[in-house]
């Protein structure tokens, strides 16, 4: 409970199991700025969505309590992932992301249209460092430090079984190397600067590190403009899985 009363991001000392986590993401009411913009939203829609029952409410990461891999976003899409609940699923970017899965042998099909459509991810989970969509796509400073907890929280949970993670894009780096720090890792002095293919070794005193890989964010500007192809995706998530121990399929 934050100050004002309201559901907020946790003390980092108390850890409940991950669905207790996102249940509790899911009910969160930090940011007045994102409450009121995914709650307008979700009740005007888009026209191609009218019939739909929009979430509208923080969007919890997805994937398995014993990921090997973490795949660190932005925020959920305000037509994507605050339609449906479920992170990168009815979107384009998540129709990139997800093929990609697939394609590597990470998820057990290649589409992501809606929370009961049967998707599996196979040793990967996938998070936002802010889990309400924000206006333009464009979360502040101040609403990424007030989600960090939340991140803080589910690597403290994912810690036991995590050994990489891939972020996506710029905003996403800057917000989890701090996240990284909070919940054990070590991350090198200078920070590490965000670049597509990065890879850096994040080492824990007491137990296993991260290896950590940076990776163009699929959205539509990066993919429609080719400045991230699906070979350039799938590449980066063939590493970070190999790193991570986990079985992928050869590349096409
Ligand atoms: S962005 Fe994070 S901290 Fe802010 S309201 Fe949403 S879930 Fe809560």
């Amino acid at each position: 409970m934050d100050p004002s009363g309201l559901p907020g991001p946790p003390d980092t000392q108390d850890l409940p199991g991950l669905l207790d986590l996102d249940r509790r993401i899911a009910g969160c009411r930090a940011c007045p700025r994102l409450v009121d913009w995914r709650e307008e939203v979700a009740r005007t829609k888009r026209a191609a969505f009218a019939d739909c029952t929009y979430w509208g409410r923080p969007v919890p990461g997805f994937g398995p309590p014993d990921a090997r891999l973490l795949i660190v976003g932005l925020a959920p899409a305000a037509h994507g992932g605050n339609r449906t609940g479920r992170m990168f699923t009815g979107d384009r970017s998540g129709d990139v992301l997800y093929e990609a899965l697939y394609d590597v042998g990470l998820a057990s099909q290649p589409t992501s249209t809606h929370a009961g459509d049967g998707l599996e991810l196979y040793g990967v989970r996938i998070t936002a460092p802010v889990h309400c969509a924000p206006p333009a796509n464009k979360p502040t400073p101040g609403e990424r430090d007030t989600c960090r907890p939340w991140l803080v929280q589910e690597l403290h949970l994912l810690r036991p079984t995590l050994r990489a993670a891939l972020v996506l894009g710029a905003f996403g780096w800057q917000a989890a190397l701090p996240a990284f720090t909070e919940a054990g890792w070590t991350v090198p002095r200078p920070r590490p600067a965000f670049a597509h293919g990065t890879h850096v070794m994040l080492p824990a005193p007491d137990g296993d590190g991260l290896h950590l890989y940076g990776c163009f964010h699929v959205s539509q500007r990066n993919t429609f403009t080719g400045r991230l192809t699906p070979d350039m995706l799938r590449e980066v998530l063939h590493a970070a899985a190999g790193a991570a121990g986990l079985p992928t399929r050869k590349q096409r």
